[in-house]
């Protein structure tokens, strides 16, 4: 193996661990929890060593670097989360690539995914992301809806041609009731998820959890944890 693989593995296996004792701790079989390595700013190589070291989800939050990277793992047995705030008009590029949007929260995102899936004939799975930390606005400082906008908008993601409502997504507010508080903000999610899931059964999807927190998103009762930093390294610069 090269070195980057090597380092790769390395990693993988110590986050691995992570998942297995925070599953075990929480009395949860490992197969709950899925990983999602978020591959943002690291090349396209490094997306195809990790599918060769068994990771089969990779995520992305920006369309300008992640559209050449899935171009060039096209041939790979991977699942592309799109988790970041997206833009209308890049929704024709993403629904290109992606599998799953994680970051849906405005109908006209709805409207848009929706149109372009149809047209390209491609089902998108969206998770509805929440903000915890939503002001007045009713919107989060990095995207995301109030928790009192889910169940308008997960009915219309319910109902778009092309779309199928996977479930909810939230990243840990950095201000607000929930600062520093992740495992109340992922159990606060959970309850979300509950009140989601009487009206769509089937959205039992639940992402949270990234490097620092994924043991709490586990004891919360994550499905999907997001995990960059602790898999691939300090991002240089933006990301
Ligand atoms: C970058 C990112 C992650 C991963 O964060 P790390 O701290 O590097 O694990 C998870 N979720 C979203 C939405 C991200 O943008």
């Amino acid at each position: 193996m090269t070195d980057r693989k090597d380092e790769l593995a390395a990693n993988l296996a110590k986050v691995e661990d992570r998942i297995a004792a925070a599953c075990a701790a929480a009395g949860r079989a490992r197969e709950e929890v899925t990983l999602i390595v978020v591959t943002k700013t690291y090349p396209a190589s490094d997306v195809r060593m990790l599918a060769e070291l068994g990771v089969r989800h990779v995520a992305e939050n920006r369309d300008q670097d992640a559209a050449p990277k899935a171009a060039e793992c096209s041939d790979l047995p991977l699942a592309w989360h799109f988790v970041g705030q997206l833009q209308t008009n890049k929704v024709r590029s993403v629904v290109g690539y992606a599998d799953l949007v994680q970051s849906v929260d405005r109908s006209k995102l709805v409207t848009a995914l929706s149109k372009e899936a149809v047209r390209q004939g491609r089902e998108v799975g969206c998770l509805v992301q929440v903000a915890l930390d939503a002001g007045a606005s009713g919107r989060g400082e990095r995207g995301g809806v109030a928790p009192g906008g889910i169940e308008e908008l997960a009915g219309l993601v319910a109902k778009a041609p092309g779309l199928r409502l996977d479930g909810l997504m939230t990243v840990a507010p950095l201000s607000g009731e929930y600062a520093g508080r992740q495992q109340a903000a992922f159990e606060r999610l959970m309850d979300l998820s509950t009140d989601l899931r009487r009206a769509h059964p089937a959205a039992n999807m639940v992402s949270a959890g990234m490097s620092a927190d994924l043991e709490e998103a586990v004891a919360a009762g994550a499905t999907h944890v997001r995990v960059g930093t602790a898999v691939l390294g300090v991002r240089p610069g933006l990301g």
